[in-house]
């Protein structure tokens, strides 16, 4: 407690889940680093990356993970969604079938999670409205059915990139203070 003088700690497991070339990557490394990369490269080395935020005078850290390319192979492994208390769950707002595959992940996701996850779904790529595939009422409207939160998000211009992930991070830590 406070009267010790000790800070009281939190640390979260967040998984980045959705199909191949979604943004993933970049948007855990827009909002981890502030950075983005145009060429698509799989994932190497790193899995996770942590950040800390303070609520309510509290750190509390989020451990986020990035998967390394399994999901091209359908491949992603219960190790990587043990101990989850978040998902983010992408899709490209310019690709529809990224969006048709939603309700794979969501199975996929509810399959390997024991305790009730905060969800949120992201349509990234936002700045690409041009080409859009996915309105955004319809990506509102599965996240609303499917009791998830909901952001369009840009990678590329940073839109919405911190909200979403501190969305989930004070979700999870309402469910759990
Ligand atoms: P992942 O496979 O889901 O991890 O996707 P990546 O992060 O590797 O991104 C795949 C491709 O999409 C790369 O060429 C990125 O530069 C591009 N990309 C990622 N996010 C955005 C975005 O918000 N807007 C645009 N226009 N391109 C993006
Ligand atoms: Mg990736």
């Amino acid at each position: 407690d406070e009267s010790d003088g000790e800070t009281e700690e939190y640390l979260f497991k967040v998984v980045i889940i959705g199909d191949s070339a979604v943004g993933k990557s970049n948007l855990l490394s827009r909002y981890a680093r502030n950075e983005f990369n145009p060429h698509s490269k799989a994932t190497i080395g790193v899995e996770f990356q942590t950040q800390s935020m303070d609520i309510d005078g509290k750190d509390v850290k989020a451990q986020i993970w990035d998967t390394a390319g399994q999901e091209r192979f359908r491949a992603v492994t219960s190790a990587y969604y043990r101990g989850a208390f978040g998902a983010l769950l992408v899709y490209d707002i310019s690709r529809r079938s990224t969006f048709d595959n939603v309700g794979r992940w969501l199975k996929e996701l509810n399959t390997h999670s024991d305790t009730t996850i905060a969800k949120m779904l992201v349509g990234n790529k936002c700045d690409l409205d041009n080409i859009r595939e996915v309105p955004v009422e319809e990506g509102k409207a599965l996240a609303e059915a499917e009791g998830m939160f909901f952001m369009e998000t840009s990678a590329l211009d940073s839109t919405n990139v911190k909200t979403a992930f501190e969305i989930i991070i004070k979700e999870i830590y309402s469910n759990v203070s």
